[in-house]
């Protein structure tokens, strides 16, 4: 983050500010942020991909928070459509 006092903070840095004030996710401004980290889950899973792909990752972490709560959104999710189909 730029602290500098004579380095001009740009319309993008001020409106991320907002957003993480706000709780809301700095690169899309939609979703809540994640727990404890700096995005929302489908910024974070966008941009693990993406990364993946550029430094040719093969495993895949399990542990990592953004699987972890991908598999609990996936199960949630399945879990309101069984309830519904009832
Ligand atoms: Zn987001």
């Amino acid at each position: 983050m730029n602290t500098s006092p004579t380095k001009p903070v740009s319309r993008q840095a001020v409106w991320q500010r907002a957003m993480r004030a706000r709780g809301l996710c700095p690169q899309c401004g939609k979703e809540p942020l994640a727990p404890g980290l700096s995005r929302g889950l489908k910024c974070l899973v966008k941009n693990r991909e993406r990364q993946r792909v550029m430094i040719g990752a093969v495993r895949r972490y399990g542990t990592t928070p953004s699987y972890v709560m991908e598999k609990g959104a996936k199960e949630a999710r399945a879990a309101r459509r069984k309830g519904e189909a009832r």
